[in-house]
């Protein structure tokens, strides 16, 4: 996807704050970060949202949440906690539409989520 935002940064056209990558996956830093840990883990690859996960592509999405243990403990959040959120279309808040998984932690989350 040409214009997608975080192709762009899964390619290094655009720069980020890199956690962590590999030919599957990239995690970097929210540019806008909600907590003291905010993570981005999304897939190379273009996936709009999780609503587009199937059988054929849902491989990525468990390797996604095989890295996001490391990533966790390598952030210092792995013991304290922390969660995942993904936003999907209008009514879930997704503002990018490329699949990615939010890591939030370094502090007491609010409890709502609605
Ligand atoms: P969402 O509302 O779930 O689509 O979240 C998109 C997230 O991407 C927001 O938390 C933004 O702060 C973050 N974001 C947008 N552009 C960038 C960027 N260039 N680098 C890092 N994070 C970004
Ligand atoms: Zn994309």
């Amino acid at each position: 996807m040409s214009d997608c935002i975080f192709c762009k940064i899964a390619s290094g056209e655009i720069p980020c704050s890199l956690v962590y990558q590999d030919n599957l996956v990239m995690a970097f830093k929210d540019i806008n970060p909600l907590a003291p840990v905010h993570i981005l883990i999304i897939p190379k690859q273009h996936i709009e949202s999780a609503q587009e996960i199937n059988g054929g592509n849902s491989q990525i999405a468990g390797y996604i949440f095989e890295k996001i243990p490391d990533i966790a403990k390598e952030a210092g959040i792995a013991e304290s906690g922390y969660r995942v959120i993904t936003n999907i279309g209008k009514d879930g808040g997704q503002l990018v539409p490329h699949l990615h998984f939010h890591i939030l932690g370094g502090r007491k989350l609010e409890t709502a989520l609605g």
